[in-house]
């Protein structure tokens, strides 16, 4: 049986991981600290007899006992307000996390995943964005410690692979939304869905001109899985290409949500992407792998989840 450790595995994407991996019938080690990922998100799986969860800071030496086949590097802050407000916390574990994560792979002789970013881009001045672009980033300003720690996670999992012959995977990923992202976690589909159905404004960044390109959390964990099993060592987009303005978005969120909410416009943040969308033919032809979810449809279920917890929090904050 496959023995796969999740570093970040109660994160968004980390415990949607975790519930993929176990359905393929892999025993899940989760490992987490809970600065920005969540028990809740995993707490369906306590019980489960292939699933064991370690409250660990990868960025202190890990120490796992038994093999291991795939280690999967998710843990990070991953949100703009969250390695705003975890500088530090971001470059270490994109730094001393993924070393910790590499050397575990080596000695266990397992396969290693980088869980990376279209941030490596940048402020892309190439659009769309192919592997082969080096990237537009700003090694100094605000968002430069997840950019760079993200590219240093990079380069440290080729040095890996050329160096120690380990075998390595590189995933890009791009805007990725669905149920579990945290209603306040300051990215825009979480926000503007929160916003939208408490009839509160909508607060787009600048002019709302800049775009981003939004992923259903089911295609994005396929495409990980996918590449996970493939022999592919270099990097690789996952993500949709259906491209769209902040301005638009926050327009459809409302139409969506039968909101009376306006739109206010705030600053635009220090080195926010003008443009960001995936040319992903690589995973195309690689991979055979295409989002399939309608974005009107992962919107919906994302509603659905997003009222979920409104309504638990208002339920759990009601004056007895
Ligand atoms: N954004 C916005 N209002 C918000 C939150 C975000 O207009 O309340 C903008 C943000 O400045 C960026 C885009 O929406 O231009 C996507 O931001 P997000 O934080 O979702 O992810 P990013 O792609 O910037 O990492």
């Amino acid at each position: 049986m496959l023995r796969t450790l999740i570093t970040g595995g109660a994160g968004f994407l980390g415990s949607h991981l975790c519930d993929r991996l176990l359905d393929d019938g892999h025993k899940v080690i989760c490992i987490d600290n809970y600065l920005t990922g969540s028990h809740d998100n995993i707490a369906h799986l306590i019980k489960h007899p292939r699933f064991r969860l370690i409250e660990h800071d990868v960025t202190e030496y890990i120490s796992i006992d038994g093999p291991l086949d795939y280690v999967l590097h998710f843990a990070s802050p991953a949100s703009p307000i969250d390695y705003l407000r975890l500088p530090i916390q971001t470059l270490k574990v994109g730094a001393l996390g993924t070393h910790n994560a590499l050397g575990l792979t080596k000695a266990k002789n397992a396969c290693f995943l980088l869980a990376s970013t279209s941030e490596v881009y940048g402020d892309p001045t190439q659009h769309p964005q192919q592997e082969n672009y080096w990237g537009n980033v700003n090694p100094v300003g605000l968002r430069g410690v997840y950019d760079e720690a993200k590219r240093f996670a990079e380069a440290m999992t080729m040095a890996y692979h050329r160096y120690h012959g380990l075998s390595t995977r590189i995933v890009r990923i791009f805007n990725t939304y669905g149920p579990r992202m945290r209603l306040h976690d300051g990215r825009a589909l979480p926000t503007f869905m929160r916003q939208a159905l408490c009839n509160e404004p909508i607060t787009v960044h600048g002019t709302g001109e800049q775009t981003r390109s939004f992923t259903y959390v089911d295609d994005t964990i396929e495409g990980i899985v996918r590449l996970l099993y493939c022999d592919i060592d270099s990097p690789v987009n996952i993500g949709c290409c259906e491209e769209i303005s902040i301005l638009d978005f926050a327009r459809k969120i409302i139409d969506m949500a039968n909101s009376s909410s306006t739109i206010e416009h705030h600053p635009l943040p220090e080195d926010d992407p003008q443009s960001r969308q995936p040319d992903i033919s690589l995973a195309q032809k690689l991979l055979d792998w295409n989002p399939i979810v309608d974005r009107d449809e992962g919107l919906r279920r994302t509603f659905s989840y997003v009222l979920d917890k409104i309504n638990h929090s208002f339920m759990t904050h009601a004056p007895s």
